[in-house]
């Protein structure tokens, strides 16, 4: 069944989730500070951390804590107090609630209650790091935080191996040689950037390639980082002539005419019809 109202008109609750700060306090929206002076309670997932940012703007609200390990009884609350008419606005410690952040399971809890969830735009360190990275923006894919098990790291890592989009992680400042040398090993010297301490004062972005980048100093990479890594040129496999052969009697036994096959054959494959003929003929007992 579809569901369908618009999100500003109606009388159905709205859950808003709030985009912030990811080191520069000015990132923080008018419309993000006009929408949290409205709201009745603000749920966070460091009630402290938000406590602070929101002081500097000026606003005190009652705040319901939600985090990774109490999502589902903190959302459960959520949702009887936007359903009892209550305004609630939910916030990770930075960026965009829900990725690489809690805010899903409340997100989906409302949905399946009938509320609507609004997300008020703001940064991301994702997006922000792709943008100024200088590498294909075209396709891209969004990893987050590997494994941190180095055997599981190293086995997703070998999973994104033929991924032709760039590929876009989140790493801790205490585990980036570890991953570093996992990616080189994994996807081999491809062109990287590091972009540390985004829209903080000491902003840096450490442009070259995985190889190069394990020679790093680590005393140089501390802070938040994001790793923007080139992806990989995935070749095509050749069809053997073997290959070609049992494609061509396959549709054969279908029922198809031998040329008919050929034709197909050639054409799914991108091989050109007088080769695919030729090895036919050939083989043809
Ligand atoms: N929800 C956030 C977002 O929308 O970007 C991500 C939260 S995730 C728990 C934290 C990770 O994001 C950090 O370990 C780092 O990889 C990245 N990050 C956050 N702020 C950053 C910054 N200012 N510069 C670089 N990376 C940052």
């Amino acid at each position: 069944m579809i569901e369908r109202e618009l999100n500003f008109e109606g009388n159905r609750p709205l859950l808003y989730l709030v985009a912030t700060p990811i080191g520069n306090l000015s990132e923080f929206t008018s419309r993000a500070i006009e929408i949290l002076k409205e709201t009745d309670y603000v749920a966070a997932e460091d009630t402290r951390h938000s406590g602070e940012l929101l002081a500097r703007f000026g606003i005190n609200k009652p705040f319901i804590s939600c985090h990774e390990h109490n999502e589902e009884e903190a959302g459960e609350k959520i949702v009887n107090l936007l359903l009892s008419g209550k305004k609630v606005a939910y916030m990770s410690d930075a960026g965009y609630p829900v990725i690489s952040d809690p805010g899903e399971r409340l997100a989906k809890k409302c949905i399946e209650r009938g509320i609507k969830v609004s997300t008020l735009s703001g940064p991301n360190a994702a997006l922000n790091a792709l943008t100024s990275s200088g590498l294909d923006s075209r396709h891209f894919y969004f990893e987050g935080f590997l494994p941190s098990k180095r055997s599981e790291r190293k086995k997703e890592l070998q999973s994104l191996k033929k991924r032709e989009e760039t590929i876009i992680f989140y790493e801790s400042p205490h585990r980036i040689m570890d991953t570093l040398e996992d990616m080189f090993e994994a996807l081999g010297d491809r062109k990287a950037v590091i972009a540390r301490e985004l829209t903080k004062s000491h902003e840096e972005f450490i442009r070259g390639t995985l190889g190069e980048f394990v020679t790093l100093d680590p005393e140089t990479l501390r802070g938040e980082m994001v790793i923007v890594i080139e992806g990989g040129i995935v070749e095509e496999e050749k069809l053997s002539d073997e290959k070609i052969i049992s494609l061509i009697e396959e549709k054969i036994k279908e029922g198809k005419r031998a040329k008919e096959a050929v034709a197909e054959v050639a054409k799914e494959n991108g091989v050109p019809k007088n080769a695919v003929y030729s090895l036919y003929l050939a083989n043809k007992d």
